[in-house]
């Protein structure tokens, strides 16, 4: 059985360790898009080991905290589905209230064309600040 996120890495790697990754997703309209991917298949939440949840958790939060310090976002979106991969992971989605699908989740109706607000460094800039909370 193949699986993808096993298979390939899910999007641009910013950021691991032997437990979890943080990859930079392309999606249009929207910038500072991250999932974190839990590397072992795990289907909930609860059935990770209470310290590996804390663990995950703590690198969702750090994410949310470097882009609304890096984009500003409106809002920020934390959203865990994992309906169609048997690993556990967390989109993290800077919301502005001009983006392609806001109020809605990015999942919703379109309500209008967004525009791609990131520079060119960003996931530069995004990692860097990961590496430097999160590699102590
Ligand atoms: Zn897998």
């Amino acid at each position: 059985m193949s699986c993808e996120l096993c298979a390939t890495i899910g999007g641009q790697l910013l950021w691991e360790d032997s437990r979890c990754r943080i990859v930079l997703i392309q999606e249009p309209g929207y910038s500072g898009y991250c999932r974190v991917i839990w590397k072992a298949h795990t289907a909930e939440m609860t059935d990770l080991a209470d310290a590996d949840r804390v663990h995950c958790m703590r690198v969702v939060f750090v994410v949310e905290a470097v882009l609304r310090e890096l984009l500003a976002p409106d809002k920020v979106n934390l959203a865990s589905l994992g309906n169609f991969t048997p690993h556990v992971h967390w989109h993290v989605i800077p919301r502005f209230h001009d983006d392609p699908h806001f109020p809605q989740p990015i999942w919703g109706a379109r309500q209008r064309n967004g525009q791609i607000t990131g520079t060119a460094d960003l996931p530069d800039r995004i990692a860097r600040e990961l590496a430097s909370r999160l590699d102590v």
